[in-house]
């Protein structure tokens, strides 16, 4: 990508002065030392299914109370063969229509902070923790997060990403299984699942939007998880 270009994006985001640093002048991710957020994977209730049965299985769902006041299913988009998957918390309302996920200003404001570490959208895959969308965008509830899990501990399966990005606070604790919050959370490597793939937390878009003065905070969350895959 030219200087041009991701100047840019770093505006976007709220970072004119700011310039990309070398690996040289990162500290070193504390890779393994975070404490373990493994958990075991309960991909099994979706194992043996590809894309397109998985697919299938998540636009036929009806497992929580959410199939009853969605207007489709929003699976994850991307390319199938991604090093990295940014996974949010579930649709919104604009998510809802398209059925695609991190669509609108939140879904741009995303491609901005994705194209300042020099990703295009196509390269990455993106995924909620639920496929359907909350009424009123409220939290999703113990139940909605147990029940639609498997299917994106089988994306997570097929994908085989290197990095795993959680963006917010909801789809930070319902992955790593804790009550913490995001800011206890971020500049950390996670683990995630028997495939121990390297989870880095930052803020949800949305938020971002809301609180512009912690875009600054997301860009060294993002320069740190680029640190964490060039080390994979
Ligand atoms: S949120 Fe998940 S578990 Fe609930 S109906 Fe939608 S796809 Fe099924």
């Amino acid at each position: 990508m030219n200087s041009q270009l991701r100047r840019e994006y770093l505006a976007a985001l709220g970072l004119k002065s700011w310039t990309l640093r070398g690996k040289q002048g990162l500290a070193a991710p504390p890779l393994g030392i975070a404490p373990a957020a493994a958990r075991e994977v309960s991909a099994a209730r979706e194992s043996g299914a590809d894309w397109d049965e998985l697919r299938a299985r998540v636009a036929a769902c009806t497992r929580c109370s959410l199939s009853a006041t969605r207007t489709q299913t929003v699976f994850g988009v991307g390319n199938p063969h991604a090093d990295w998957l940014i996974v949010g918390e579930a649709p919104g309302a604009e998510e809802d229509r398209r059925g695609e996920p991190f669509v609108g200003r939140a879904g741009q404001l995303l491609n901005s902070m994705l194209h300042a570490i020099g990703l295009a959208r196509e390269q990455v895959y993106i995924a909620n923790v639920l496929k359907c969308r909350p009424p009123g965008n409220r939290d999703p509830n113990l139940t909605e997060a147990a029940e639609c899990l498997p299917y994106l501990e089988r994306q997570i399966a097929l994908l085989k990403p290197k990095i795993m990005l959680a963006v917010g606070r909801i789809a930070a604790q319902n992955l790593l299984r804790t009550e913490k919050t995001l800011g206890a959370l971020r500049q950390q490597v996670h683990r995630f699942g028997i495939s121990q793939v390297p989870l880095v937390v930052t803020y949800h878009p949305a938020y971002l939007l809301r609180t512009p003065t912690e875009k600054r905070k997301a860009w060294d969350d993002l320069k740190f998880a680029r640190d964490v895959i060039s080390r994979v």
